[in-house]
């Protein structure tokens, strides 16, 4: 028989506000432990929450992103278990009547054609504090950091329809660059202001049961949990196969030895409502206005980008993959340099060279500017592709214009037909065999004639033009 798996995905997103959630200490979870922290974040009794506008704003800025319903009555519950990351006893919560319902986000399957994926609902939720399990001498201790208690997450949760580990590494990578748009949350599985759980379930193919779930954690990239997913189907239906039974369950990824192994159930206690806080409601017009705020989506930026710069669909997604570079390279292309150079140039010189200089992409010295300049000269015949690489490698380390390092490394290209005709007779009266070759036939001969030429020219000749001359020359 024929099984397919179930698969549906719960996401923890930090929100990056300046504040907590419900205290004005900064959200900064990085700093020295339990600096960040008052009264209320640190639970005590008689502190009174105050839920910030703010988190609102993003949080309902990212549940637009994801195509969601807006709730015009919200409220938080008490989600009671006892843990020494929560001494107050219960976490702040949206169980009963969350932030926002329904929503879709949109992937590429593995034929390549779209697939919705729905969403089930997205909840706003208070972050717990931190562990930290360390030793003093012999003897292990664990402390606890307080400056993540009551940081702003929203939890995402799908519905079922994800049937491969394929749709789950989609989605998420979809559903990282929709948040990332908004400018609420970095969301990097790898520095955990993204965590992630799959709920996994076999069936027989075509049924239309959902079975026993098993939940995997513990996953830090895309990576791991494709992995992870790939490792449980094969797990589970292994276990059905043998009529062995499959029981609700969690269980913990391991990524080094590549297999996930059960973990203890945690106590799970009811989800009571919050009396402290008030309910949320959201007006209309307050909601018209935090949609004018969302910016332009990725999946329609590559539409408009296909249709108004001409660019290859592939060209299209690289350049709206980030916010950052899809307006990088408009302002490019508004300086005057071809759409599709300008793709091609940011794709496969730009970024690797900002990487290999170790720069992050909003802090490279190579201005949208500075890289028109290169570009414009290329596609003016000013400078060849060779030299406009070596342009682009000087300006990482000098403030000089693009046009000032041409002229000062002697770059310009030699477009000169008289003197390029000099350099191509040189060659043919050197390049015997080579011009024989090429009169029997083999074209590849006159790609070594243009070489030695680019030679002769110390790389600055253009190559175009040397080949033009090289043809007519011989005939
Ligand atoms: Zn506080």
């Amino acid at each position: 028989m024929a099984y397919e798996a179930v698969i549906g995905i719960e996401i923890h997103v930090q929100l990056n506000a300046i504040t907590k959630m419900f205290c004005d200490c900064p959200n900064r979870p990085g700093d020295d432990p339990n600096t960040n922290i008052c009264p209320i974040c640190l639970w005590l009794p008689g502190a009174v929450p105050q839920f910030s506008l703010e988190i609102l704003e993003k949080a309902t800025l990212a549940c637009l992103s994801l195509n969601c319903e807006i709730q015009p009555r919200s409220a938080f519950d008490q989600k009671v278990y006892y843990y020494p990351d929560l001494p107050k006893g219960f976490q702040l919560s949206q169980h009963h009547m969350p932030l926002a319902r329904g929503g879709w986000i949109e992937i590429m399957d593995e034929k390549g054609d779209p697939k919705k994926l729905r969403l089930h609902h997205v909840h706003m939720e208070e972050d717990v504090a931190k562990l930290v399990h360390e030793t003093e001498g012999r003897t292990p201790i664990s402390l606890v950091d307080f400056n993540r208690a009551g940081t702003p997450l929203i939890e995402i949760v799908t519905e079922p329809d994800m049937r491969s580990s394929h749709d789950a590494m989609e989605f998420l990578k979809v559903l990282r660059t929709q948040l990332r748009y908004t400018g609420c949350a970095e969301c990097s599985l790898e520095q955990g202001t993204m965590r992630c759980d799959a709920n996994i379930s076999i069936r027989p193919e075509g049924s239309s049961r959902l079975n026993t779930k098993v939940e995997v954690k513990n996953m830090n990239s895309i990576q791991h949990v494709g992995n992870a997913i790939d490792y449980e189907i094969k797990r589970q239906t292994e276990s059905l196969m043998k009529n062995d039974p499959i029981v609700l369950h969690t269980r913990l990824w391991d990524p080094e030895k590549h297999i996930t192994t059960a973990m203890r159930a945690k106590f799970e206690g009811p989800c009571i409502p919050d009396p402290a806080v008030s309910h949320i409601l959201i007006a209309d017009a307050w909601l018209q206005e935090m949609a004018t705020k969302l910016p332009e989506m990725p999946n329609q930026k590559v539409k408009r980008f296909i249709q108004q710069y001409n660019l290859m669909y592939d060209e299209a997604v690289q350049m709206s993959l980030e916010r950052e570079v899809s307006e990088y390279f408009e302002a490019v292309v508004g300086l005057g340099a071809s759409p599709r150079t300008a793709a091609n140039w940011i794709v496969a010189q730009l970024l690797p060279a900002i990487k290999e200089h170790g720069y992050a992409f909003s802090g490279s010295p190579v201005t949208p500017r500075r890289l028109a300049g290169v570009i414009t000269m290329l596609e003016k015949n000013e400078i060849n592709s060779g030299s406009a690489k070596s342009v682009l490698a000087r300006l990482f380390e000098t403030d000089q214009a693009p046009e000032e390092i041409v002229e000062q490394f002697g770059f310009r290209q030699v477009s000169d037909v008289k003197a390029l005709t000099l350099l191509v007779d040189q060659v043919i009266s050197e390049n015997a065999s080579a011009v024989e070759n090429y009169k029997n036939g083999n074209q590849k001969s006159i790609g070594f004639m243009v070489g030695q030429a680019m030679k002769l020219s110390k790389g600055k000749a253009n190559p175009k033009f040397l080949q033009e001359i090289l043809r007519e020359k011989l005939g």
